[in-house]
């Protein structure tokens, strides 16, 4: 019997503590959800009703360029009124989808912490216990918020030419190019239709067509006008060697124009934003200048759903390395390096890798149909994280 009753006040215990833990989570989520919303709204009597007068807050902003967070200052319980006084004094309320997401991590006797997850990024909330409710005593956070996403997809095209795709863009880099050598692997007609027509395996159209020199193994005109008339929202970015290939026989169609990009052959880099990609486009001299001096050959940096990828073109060390180390591109975070296979076969390439790109992963192109299994295995030994580009149509998944 006495068993029983104890049992039955141990019940009636771990009840009650349930009890009061579910109505401190209400209570806190509905304080930060003031808090969320008075800046939300331009509600400042959410921001006094959530807040303590003692706040103490102060945030860490990321860098676009250098992907370092910098310090954003304090914001203190005054400031925060007059931030969301401003808000609904100028109409800039959040949009109705912005995030809202309140996680209680942790509640004490008087002290409580939470996850916020609003607009502007990720707070990490202190909190105390304040008449019947809670009140937010500190906040520390960081922004902007990162994008959830199912990562890129890379598909092999053909010789250099792959076909980059996020969930809402893509991106194709010497996709269009006919039979040559037999050297040179090259896309079918059909899948350069399908590219063109955005029927290529689900993904939509390219926004954007990169070419990096006009060679016959990277490039063809007639593809680039038929993608350039069928796709008047995207754009076709080159060199003037390439750009006047192309117009060649568009003079009647001066709309078309306005597609094409022409990329000035210097030392300065060119820059472009389309459609939320944005394109780093700079000079990087062709393999053998001895015969090939004249060949306007550009390296590309693409920055896609906050993806680095870097593609050299027909490029290599001797003429490479010095444009590298000015562009600082081992500061760039490069996600992936798409590079020809003749700049990873030796020692001083790992180096140079290492040194000068740092890449997360390397994409090998330029392979040639008859390439040995031996130098396929010796560039996986070499590079852990390499994918070589051998059969048309493969796809790789990044994330
Ligand atoms: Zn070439």
């Amino acid at each position: 019997m006495l068993n029983k009753l104890f049992f039955a006040f141990l019940l009636s215990t771990c009840y009650a503590l349930s009890y009061g833990q579910e109505s401190d989570i209400k209570k806190i989520e509905e304080t930060c959800t003031n808090y969320i919303e008075g800046f939300y709204e331009g509600d400042s009597t959410k921001i006094i009703s959530s807040i303590k007068p003692t706040l103490y807050k102060f945030g860490y902003w990321k860098n676009k360029n250098s992907d370092s967070y910098i310090g954003d200052g304090h914001m203190t319980f005054q400031q925060a009124i007059d931030y969301s006084k401003n808000v609904l004094l100028k109409k800039q309320f959040a949009k109705p989808d912005a995030p809202k997401k309140v996680e209680v991590l942790d509640i004490s006797n008087h002290i409580a912490a939470a996850k916020i997850t609003a607009w502007w990024g990720i707070d990490y909330v202190l909190l105390s216990r304040h008449n019947n409710g809670w009140l937010i005593e500190e906040v520390l956070w960081e922004g902007p918020l990162e994008k959830e996403t199912n990562g890129l997809t890379i598909s092999y095209i053909g010789n250099m030419g792959v076909l980059i795709a996020s969930d809402s863009n893509a991106v194709l880099i010497d996709g269009f190019h006919k039979n040559y050598k037999p050297d040179y692997a090259y896309p079918s007609e059909s899948t350069v239709q399908k590219l063109i027509d955005g029927d290529y395996k689900n993904f939509k159209t390219p926004d954007i067509a990169l070419v990096t020199h006009h060679h016959k193994d990277h490039f063809d005109a007639d593809y680039y006008q038929k993608f350039m008339r069928e796709n008047p929202n995207s754009l076709v970015v080159a060199s003037q060697q390439v750009n006047d290939l192309i117009r060649k026989n568009l003079d009647n169609e001066a709309n078309l124009s306005s597609i094409l990009k022409q990329v000035p052959y210097n030392d300065e880099e060119y820059s472009l934003n389309h459609k939320g990609v944005n394109i780093k486009a700079f000079k990087c001299p062709h393999v053998n200048p001895l015969r090939h001096s004249s060949v306007q050959n550009l390296a590309y940096l693409i920055s896609i759903d906050n993806y680095s990828i870097l593609h050299l073109g027909d490029s290599n060390w001797d003429v490479a390395k010095s444009v590298l180390e000015n562009k600082k591109i081992s500061d760039k975070s490069i996600d992936i390096a798409i590079l020809p296979y003749w700049m990873l076969l030796d020692k001083s390439s790992t180096e140079n890798v290492a040194n000068l790109l740092v890449p997360k992963r390397i994409i090998a192109t330029h392979i040639p149909p008859g390439f040995s299994d031996e130098a396929y295995e010796n560039l996986q030994k070499m590079y852990p994280n390499i994918t070589l580009f051998t059969k048309l149509n493969e796809q790789i998944a990044y994330k």
